[in-house]
């Protein structure tokens, strides 16, 4: 199984959610069994050696990598999800988007100074949603060891923020 499988399994869909926008879809490629395997199994063979104590998921798919690649890492799973969803006490974070802003929480006592974190979404556009994740984790004094991405737009060079973080590893770049 090569890169080139896996990218061939995302579906491109011009125009979603609105014009202009090539959204990657990664539904064609996680119902695949071999290819969910290879995504998860690449990214853990990365970080294997790193020792991380915690994958940080962003929602909502950084769920469905985040827990099966802390699965295969043999470490916790702790999500950052979209305002008022997490039922203890949080931290919050705001963000901007492309009108407006957001809002990101984790939980207070989820992660602890010193904490060996990596932080895992499925696609890297401009940064702004896993820099807010970022600055959770920093608030927690966690240590941030590496960011991995299913995809990357280079064009959109979201990794020029977080690389002065922690190192970026994506298996496909478009
Ligand atoms: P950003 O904050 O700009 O890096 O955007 C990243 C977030 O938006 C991720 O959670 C992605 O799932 C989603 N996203 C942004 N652009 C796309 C795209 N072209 N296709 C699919 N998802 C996208």
């Amino acid at each position: 199984m090569s890169l080139q499988d896996i990218e061939n399994s995302i579906r491109n869909v011009p125009n979603f959610p609105k014009a202009g926008i090539q959204f990657k879809d990664i539904t064609t490629a996680i119902k695949q069994p071999q290819i969910l395997k290879e995504i998860i199994e690449k990214i853990a063979d990365h970080y294997r050696s790193k020792k991380i104590d915690y994958v940080v998921g962003i929602e909502a798919r950084g769920f469905i990598f985040g827990a099966i690649l802390a699965y295969a890492l043999g470490c916790g799973f702790v999500p950052v999800r979209k305002k008022g969803k997490l039922p203890a006490d949080v931290l919050t974070q705001e963000y901007s988007l492309e009108y407006g802003t957001d809002k990101v929480e984790i939980h207070k006592d989820a992660l602890n100074k010193g904490d060996k974190i990596l932080i895992t979404d499925d696609l890297l556009a401009t940064g702004g949603t896993t820099e807010a994740a970022v600055e959770l984790v920093k608030k927690t004094g966690a240590d941030i060891i590496g960011f991995a991405f299913v995809i990357e737009l280079d064009d959109l060079n979201g990794r020029k923020a977080l690389e002065k973080t922690a190192e970026v590893f994506s298996l496909i770049h478009y």
